[in-house]
């Protein structure tokens, strides 16, 4: 379940701990079996977008007529709601490609509302406008027209630094989700940010470091840590000192404390506390005002890619159900849970991942790290680039991974510790 933005998602869900996920942009789902299959069935014979049936869709029939991709970016079936599928597939006896727009038309309990979000997120992280602007569409249809722009602008942190964007969206109204939806695309991506090369294994090392460190216990503690420290490192350090006790007040501080030291190096740091900009996401607010007060941060960031804003999109005559690739299944969601606990020793940097299982472009810091180290070795082929084929240092990886029991601590609660599986 995602919350609203006033809603807090990080914040809401804090205590009891172990319970719950609190990653920002945690997607909880409930996905039944008819998602988890990922490999999409063949159909026999020439089925495309070509081979409309004969039947149109019925003006008076609430339930829309869907094309459902066979795989992803393929071809694609259409399914009526009295008719049928053009594969052949009669309502008595569905096809796969009918169960799927049941999904759709009843609302059941497919996982498929959930899946849209997900997908939607990936792809945004792919930069992948085509693919984000389909899921986006049937994650309108599910969630409401302003589902999508509202979402965007509460995940833009997660995934970009793209200030000035944030800024423009400070107030949704009047905006139209499709408009919104190209520009999140084209912003660029924070791992394609020049000055952020680096930054991902100061920050995971920093979670290490300050394991049995006290946590911040008032706002005057971070003050004075802040005032004392020498460089980035520290405030990283001051960060999860802070984040650690998951709540406002860990946020909050930290904005109060580095603001003026922010506001003397970067106007736009300004921008970003005095607009309130920060708290479109709170737990990327310290973390950005430590970027922008270190020098992390320029322009580039907010330049948006004008091949995307070029790109037209995609006039699809009918709702589209995108095939899911394997990528769009991680610990968000019971499947893809399955699947990492499965395979979770088999997940490694430089080999490839297993069957069924792509963290790419998933929330989780293998994902992120991945996409690090991607985004400068394989700068102009990042989306075809394979998991195997990046180089990530050892010790960047083994602070990433432990790391990521902050903010998954449900899933983890399923595996051994590392330091467990040491001894
Ligand atoms: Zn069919």
């Amino acid at each position: 379940m995602l919350s609203s933005p006033k809603q807090l998602s990080f914040f809401s869900a804090l205590a009891p701990l172990p319970n719950h996920s609190i990653h920002p942009h945690s997607i909880e789902t409930t996905v039944d079996s008819a998602e988890t299959n990922n490999s999409f069935p063949q159909t026999s014979g020439d089925i495309s977008q070509s081979s409309a049936p004969a039947w149109s869709q019925d003006p008076h029939e609430t339930h829309p007529i869907l094309a459902v991709e066979i795989h992803p970016h393929g071809p694609r079936v259409l399914v009526h709601p009295l008719h049928g599928c053009s594969c052949g597939a009669s309502l008595s006896d569905p096809c796969w490609h009918l169960k799927r727009a049941l999904a759709v038309w009843e609302d059941g309990p497919s996982g498929l509302r959930y899946l849209a979000k997900s997908g939607f997120h990936k792809e945004l992280r792919r930069g992948d406008l085509q693919a984000a602007f389909r899921w986006a569409r049937l994650a309108a249809h599910f969630h409401g027209r302003s589902w999508p722009k509202s979402y965007l602008k509460r995940v833009l942190l997660e995934e970009s630094r793209s200030i000035s964007l944030l800024h423009q969206w400070k107030s949704l109204a009047g905006l139209n989700w499709e408009d919104c939806v190209q520009k999140g695309i084209a912003a660029p991506k924070k791992w394609q940010v020049p000055r952020r090369e680096g930054l991902f294994a100061e920050y995971v090392e920093a979670f290490v470091a300050t394991e049995n460190d006290p946590i911040f216990s008032s706002f005057e503690q971070v003050q004075q840590a802040v005032d004392l420290a020498q460089d980035r490192d520290d405030l990283w350090r001051i960060f999860w000192r802070a984040m650690r006790r998951r709540d406002r007040f860990g946020v909050t501080w930290q904005i109060d404390a580095m603001k003026e030291r922010a506001f003397s190096k970067s106007p736009t740091a300004r921008l970003f506390v005095e607009e309130a900009l920060w708290d479109t996401n709170p737990f990327y607010g310290p973390k950005v005002l430590i970027e922008l007060l270190t020098d992390a941060w320029d322009q580039t960031a907010d330049q948006l890619d004008p091949r995307v804003l070029q790109q037209a999109l995609p006039n699809d005559e009918h709702l589209v159900i995108p095939a899911a690739p394997a990528y769009l299944y991680d610990c968000h969601e019971i499947s893809g849970q399955r699947r990492l606990l499965k395979h979770w020793d088999a997940i490694l940097p430089h080999q490839p991942m297993p069957k069924g299982v792509d963290l790419r472009w998933s929330g989780m810091l293998a994902g992120v790290c991945w996409r690090e180290y991607a985004a400068r070795q394989s700068p102009h082929r990042l989306r075809q680039c394979p998991w195997e084929a990046v180089d990530i240092p050892r010790e960047v990886w083994q602070h990433a991974t432990i790391c990521d029991r902050f903010f998954y601590p449900r899933f983890y609660q399923q595996l051994p510790h590392p330091s467990a599986q040491a001894a």
